[in-house]
């Protein structure tokens, strides 16, 4: 079983940002100059302006591809999958600017969650969106509030003491709502951070594993 908030499942994976447009910027940067430099109309100009288009669909091709690797991974691994519901979300904290929620599913992390949640309904892997309310304010070892803005990384709980990276304590509480399960110690494991490479390294169509969970 796993679950995620913003970059980090349960299970302790920590996924890299995979950063490709930085990667490409030097590049992209040329390519535009290439076309600022032609007459507008132009033969070259058009051909310029193509070669731009290439290098940005490019960039396109590469971030939809490791959200596509990254959200196979997943959905190959667990049995269900818990995530908090971006439009509730985003709904509560930004209900002052209309139009985010409307860019909701072009940001990486909903584009991720779409396509998780198609991988997953092919599947037949158990996909939950559950209201995210208090999910990173929860301690989720002992169910105190705890409140923190969002510059404290690190949850530390004044009533329990557990302490855990902000992420984590999140991951859990969305875990545990998703699973309609009560209050249990939490018991810690190492961050396991997963690099872009291994991500994109998975082979396309591998069999799915049977049972897993
Ligand atoms: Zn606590």
């Amino acid at each position: 079983m796993w679950n995620l908030s913003g970059r980090l499942g349960i299970d302790g994976r920590v996924i890299e940002n995979p950063r490709f447009f930085e990667r490409s910027r030097a590049r992209i940067k040329k390519l535009q100059q290439g076309v600022a430099r032609k007459c507008r109309g132009s033969k070259n100009w058009e051909k310029a302006k193509k070669k731009l288009e290439r290098a940005y669909a490019h960039v396109t091709n590469q971030k939809n591809d490791f959200l596509h690797k990254l959200s196979r991974r997943y959905v190959d691994s667990y049995a269900t999958i818990c995530v908090e519901d971006l439009n509730i979300k985003y709904l509560k904290e930004n209900d002052k600017s209309r139009g985010l929620r409307r860019s909701i599913h072009d940001a990486p992390w909903g584009r991720f969650l779409l396509y998780l949640s198609c991988e997953a309904e092919s599947a037949g892997t158990n996909f939950v969106q559950i209201d995210p309310r208090d999910t990173t304010q929860l301690c989720s070892n002992c169910g105190s509030i705890m409140k923190k803005d969002l510059s404290v990384r690190i949850h530390e709980c004044p009533y329990c003491g557990f302490v855990a990276d902000r992420d984590y304590n999140a991951a859990e509480n969305i875990h545990r709502v998703g699973l309609e399960q009560p209050f249990e110690p939490v018991e810690m494991r190492p961050l396991h951070h997963i690099s872009v490479t291994q991500v994109l390294s998975m082979i396309a169509g591998k069999p799915r594993p049977t049972g897993a969970g």
